[in-house]
């Protein structure tokens, strides 16, 4: 298939774009590169430097016809995304709009669109399914949900197949491509940074949530268990249908346990302080990952281990992320 990936400068979009070259497609990076790397943009795929707001020239872009579009172009800081909604709103709102408009005005039918759990902010039930009541508590949150809302509109209306994988906390690496945000605000990256000594010590946000070790647990899900998710959504897009799956590995990592894995994988100390809550972080998000499980086949491979191996790899071969890269 011929198929064009938003957002492919990022680091799941490069990574999946990558899977995509591998599986024999032809793939077209459609990317701004404000926030993405030339260098992540993996070797045969075809770069168009374009922003989802010029809205002309993405519907030039998008007529030259593809079989499918997976949609990653998206400002994606939690914290940036309270002080600046407008921001989010225009960038991943009006963005996603103007792509269903050229999607729609080139006759592409089908469309993975990379959704988030954090569109169900703190939910009362964990693990957490895709009946969950959607009750963002942020705008990064709000914008996702707005666009899974317009997918479902634009499905029903003109008869886009669309799939919407609500990821978990994403981790690892893949091959040569792997996490390199500014500023970066994940724990795995950071908890290696300081195992480095590229910072001075990991902050620990809260230590006196209600879970085990008193730290807050999330779902690591493996970039490349993900990437593998979205080649089977594309063959699972079904024309007039908007389905939406939560896309995570179904066990949870407390912030410590993190860190020790960290410690385990790298024989380095990694200086910790522990720190007061981060605002809106909830105590446990975890995914139920049945209905992808049964509907689309997918089923997580990778352990916390790995991971953390996988990044670790990374941050070793690219202390500095993608700075200086040699661009292809
Ligand atoms: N966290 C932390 N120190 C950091 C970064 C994150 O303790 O330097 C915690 C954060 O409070 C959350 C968990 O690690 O409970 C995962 O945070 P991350 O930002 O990686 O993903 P999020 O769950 O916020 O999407």
């Amino acid at each position: 298939m011929k198929l064009l990936v938003t957002g492919g400068a990022g680091y799941i979009g490069s990574i999946v774009a990558q899977q995509l070259l591998t599986d024999g497609h032809e793939v077209v990076v459609l990317d701004s590169l404000a926030r993405g790397h030339r260098a992540a943009v993996p070797d045969g795929a075809r770069l168009i430097e374009l922003d989802l707001l010029e809205a002309d020239a993405l519907r030039d872009a998008v007529a030259e016809g593809f079989d499918g579009a997976l949609h990653f172009a998206a400002y994606a800081l939690v914290a940036e995304s309270v002080a600046r909604p407008e921001l989010y709103y225009r960038n991943n709102v009006v963005g996603s709009l103007n792509l269903l408009d050229a999607l729609r005005s080139a006759g592409v039918q089908r469309l993975v669109f990379s959704s988030t759990c954090a569109v169900y902010g703190e939910p009362e039930v964990i693990p957490m399914d895709e009946l969950t009541p959607t009750r963002p508590v942020n705008s990064y949150g709000a914008s996702k949900l707005a666009v899974d809302g317009m997918i479902s509109d634009e499905c029903r209306a003109h008869g886009l197949g669309a799939v919407s994988l609500r990821y978990f906390n994403v981790a690892g690496a893949s091959g040569c491509l792997g996490e390199d945000h500014e500023p970066e605000t994940h724990l795995i990256p950071n908890v290696l940074r300081a195992a480095q000594g590229l910072q001075d010590a990991v902050k620990i946000f809260g230590t006196d949530y209600p879970t085990p070790d008193g730290t807050a647990v999330r779902d690591y899900i493996h970039v490349e268990d993900l990437a593998r998710a979205h080649v089977l959504a594309l063959d699972g897009a079904r024309p007039s249908e908007h389905r939406i799956f939560n896309l995570g590995s179904g066990d949870g990592y407390s912030v410590r346990e993190v860190i020790e894995a960290v410690r385990t994988v790298t024989g380095l100390d990694v200086p910790a302080v522990e720190a007061g809550r981060r605002p809106g972080d909830p105590p446990r998000l975890v995914a139920a990952n049945g209905k992808i499980r049964a509907e689309l086949g997918w089923a997580p491979t990778k352990s916390l281990t790995d991971m953390v191996g996988d990044a670790w790899r990374f941050a070793q071969q690219r202390p500095h992320g993608y700075a200086g890269a040699h661009a292809h």
